[in-house]
């Protein structure tokens, strides 16, 4: 029975999401598994029309510093999107 097991594990492969670099185990993707950011992290003013961002006084115009998408500051930021993992030889 032991025996059994240890082939079904290894039978799993994990795959890479090219993505996010993820680790995944391909017969379990769902479209909530990967998270990430359909635009760039850009460097630039906001949008007027989509004010994510409001610059403190002594804020020079350039310090604003976001994802396009959803206007998140911090580049390590989880992403605002989900979808399946991608692999590499889909
Ligand atoms: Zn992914
Ligand atoms: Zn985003």
């Amino acid at each position: 029975m032991e025996r059994y097991q240890a082939a079904t594990m290894a039978a799993v492969k994990t795959k890479t999401c090219r993505r996010c670099q993820a680790k995944y185990d391909p017969s379990k993707n769902t479209t909530s598994l990967c998270r990430f950011h359909p635009s760039f992290f850009v460097c630039r003013r906001h949008d007027d029309q989509k004010r994510y961002y409001e610059l403190g006084p002594n804020d020079p115009p350039y310090a604003a510093k976001f994802y396009d998408c959803c206007g998140a500051e911090d580049p390590d930021a989880s992403g605002c999107a989900t979808d399946y993992h991608i692999s590499y030889d889909d």
